[in-house]
């Protein structure tokens, strides 16, 4: 079983990350040894490695690996920073993210998936994330500045409160629209000015919260 899945991830970092241009060295060495089936409901486990986004319980859902790749790939780790991850959902991002970063603090507003993804972490040995419950709509105070944050659920509109709560060169990558019409963005802070890119079309669950939907 752990050989099938061992070979499965492989073919996945393979076919749907390096043939369609996700290059980075440290991004595609973190896919290949983060076991993706662990942070997913024990029935659809055997569909882990699969070219899909997956119901993970609470009318959530585990993002679509190259979807992932694609946005850490555009925060330009280095394995220094502090990042902000919002929607921890099932933790694997997190535990992407805590390869590739210093620190990662995540967070999710349903408890019970939080609960479920922090055990799942420290069932792997993974040391470096911190773990809140709350609306990361606006953020977490606590912990600014972040050189990167990700958010994992379409907003309306950018949160005014994590542009602020970026460091300087400090990168953003999140969905922004309304249900089917959802854009990747990527904001990167300059001293006081932030430039914004369109990336790609995509399709989240919704962002609640305060500066997301109510
Ligand atoms: N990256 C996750 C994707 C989870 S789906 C994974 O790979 O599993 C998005 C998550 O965002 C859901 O778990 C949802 O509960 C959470 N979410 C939605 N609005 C939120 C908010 N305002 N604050 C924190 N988490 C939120």
């Amino acid at each position: 079983m752990l050989q099938k899945f061992f070979d499965e991830r492989k073919r996945m970092v393979e076919h749907q990350l390096r043939a369609r241009g996700i290059y980075d060295a440290r991004v595609l060495a973190a896919f290949e040894t983060t076991p993706r089936h662990l942070f997913m409901p024990p029935a659809l486990r055997k569909l882990a490695y699969e070219d899909h986004p997956h119901p993970i319980g609470f009318g959530q859902t585990i993002s679509q690996p190259y979807i992932v790749a694609y946005m850490i790939q555009a925060l330009e780790l280095t394995g220094a920073e502090r990042v902000l991850e919002v929607g921890t959902g099932s933790g694997y991002q997190t535990a992407l993210l805590s390869a590739l970063a210093l620190e990662v603090h995540s967070i999710e507003l349903i408890p019970a998936l939080a609960d479920r993804a922090e055990q799942t972490l420290t069932d792997l040995g993974v040391n470096n994330v911190f773990i809140h419950i709350g609306d990361g709509s606006q953020g977490w105070l606590e912990s600014v500045p972040y050189d990167a944050i990700i958010v994992s659920a379409a907003a309306p509109h950018v949160p005014k409160s994590l542009l602020e709560q970026l460091s300087d060169h400090g990168r953003m990558i999140l969905p922004i629209g309304v249900s089917e019409f959802q854009e990747l963005e990527l904001w990167r802070r300059e001293g006081d000015a932030y430039l914004q890119e369109v990336l790609l079309p995509v399709t989240f669950v919704r962002l609640r919260g305060k500066e997301g939907y109510e």
